[in-house]
């Protein structure tokens, strides 16, 4: 089973892409997740990135580009993927698109979680990462995923908020970024709606994200 899943930064996408990744045993790649592995472990991808994700931009496709779509390629792929996080443009989900086609892979569903750009703005500045685990989902603003106190709430680890998290000048330009229809986040999405409607093997379909945590998760997995 292979995903796209879209979302606004805030909309819960991470948190959904984990229960996905255990729930079907598939590799969730989380482009954002391989930049801060890379800024922690120091490295040179992770020092290049960094200038771009702490002012809201987008890192420049030829970094993120090839560096997604050698990581589709690995071996832990294999059984399937669920890709958050990319494409986030229109030249993104072009080159997807055509290095799916060229290596075989099929797209089995596109998910575009919907949600209201001030509930995501809300949500982003309660996010906090667990020292541990990218994906223990923890948030102070909402009550199924509050952490334990000041630690994790799934393993007591120590949380710290993104920098990008709490800046709001940043946080409306990736906000920017994501709404545009034309060149950005919902275009590479409904790039794929098209091809979907033309590829009967390919579902593409829409969620409400305001909705509870558990809600959106039944309703996701209702429509695998
Ligand atoms: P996220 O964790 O998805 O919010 O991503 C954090 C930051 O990483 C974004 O604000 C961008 O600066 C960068 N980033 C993540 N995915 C991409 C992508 N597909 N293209 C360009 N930059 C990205």
């Amino acid at each position: 089973m292979n995903i796209l899943f879209f979302g606004p930064n805030g909309s819960g996408k991470g948190t959904q892409g984990t229960i996905l990744k255990d729930k079907y045993n598939i590799a969730h790649i989380e482009s954002g997740g391989i930049f801060r592995e890379n800024i922690k472990g120091g490295t040179e991808l992770g020092k290049k990135a960094k200038e771009f994700i702490d002012k809201g931009d987008l890192v420049p496709d030829e970094i993120t580009i090839p560096m997604v779509l050698d990581r589709l390629q690995q071996d832990d792929c294999k059984n399937g993927w669920l890709l958050d996080g990319f494409p986030r443009n229109k030249v993104q989900a072009e080159k997807l698109h055509a290095s799916l086609e060229e290596a075989g892979m099929k797209l089995s569903y596109v998910i575009e979680l919907i949600l209201d750009r001030q509930i995501a703005k809300n949500r982003i500045m309660g996010r906090r990462l667990c020292e541990n685990n990218n994906n223990h989902p923890n948030n102070i603003f909402i009550d199924a995923i509050k952490p334990n106190g000041d630690k994790c709430r799934v393993c007591d680890g120590a949380l710290s908020a993104r920098d990008d998290d709490q800046d709001e000048t940043a946080i409306d330009k990736r906000h920017s970024i994501y709404y545009d229809t034309d060149t950005g986040t919902l275009a590479s999405a409904y790039y794929f709606r098209d091809l979907a409607e033309k590829d009967a093997s390919v579902k593409y379909f829409t969620l409400a994200g305001e909705k509870d945590l558990k809600s959106v998760t039944e309703e996701l997995i209702s429509n695998l």
